[in-house]
């Protein structure tokens, strides 16, 4: 299926609040535990992205900056046939999250995308491979970064959406 990422962005404004009472409900109402919410996202998450073509789309590496680890950095300069210095130079950017020093691309769209494909695909870094992170456990505790991303990601977007109804979230306030 192709994506209408102004459609989605807009349909995420309108259901932000909507996202953040669901949030809510996660944490305080909903009668199953983190386990079990993760089970119920692993399922949701296969169905909605056999869905979605992620090369139709590539909103994230539009929008996200990835980071590299010092040993992600080195492969992908090796596969560019560039020295560390250079590789750094020319694309990255130190950035500190406050638990471990990363570099980060230094624009977006990513420097690495082309033609709408990830030109280093087998070298990205784990920041890009994982991503959505829906994979993840404790969905639970990560749900500020999921809404962030139902305004950009459309499987993020459909896989909330789903959620809510299996879940049992009423919408009435
Ligand atoms: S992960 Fe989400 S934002 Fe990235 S390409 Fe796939 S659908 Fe688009
Ligand atoms: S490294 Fe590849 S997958 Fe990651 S943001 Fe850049 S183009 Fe996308």
């Amino acid at each position: 299926m192709a994506v209408d990422l102004v459609h989605i962005r807009q349909l995420a404004e309108r259901k932000e609040d909507e996202n953040f009472r669901f949030r809510q409900f996660l944490k305080t109402r909903c009668s199953l535990d983190p386990d079990e919410i993760d089970r119920r996202v692993l399922e949701t998450t296969r169905r909605v992205w056999a869905g979605i073509d992620c090369t139709t789309c590539a909103n994230c590496c539009r929008e996200i900056k990835p980071g590299f680890s010092e040993e992600e950095l080195d492969r992908v300069a090796r596969r560019l046939g560039m020295g560390r210095q250079q590789f750094i130079e020319t694309y990255l950017e130190s950035s500190d999250d406050g638990s471990r020093k990363l570099w980060r691309t230094r624009v977006t769209p990513c420097p690495f995308l082309k033609d709408n494909l990830c030109s280093i695909y087998e070298d990205r870094p784990a920041e890009c491979s994982g991503y959505p992170y829906l994979y993840q456990p404790d969905f639970v505790f990560r749900t500020m970064g999921m809404i962030e991303r139902t305004f950009t990601c459309p499987i993020v977007y459909e896989v909330m959406e789903e959620l809510k109804k299996s879940l049992g979230f009423s919408k009435r306030r």
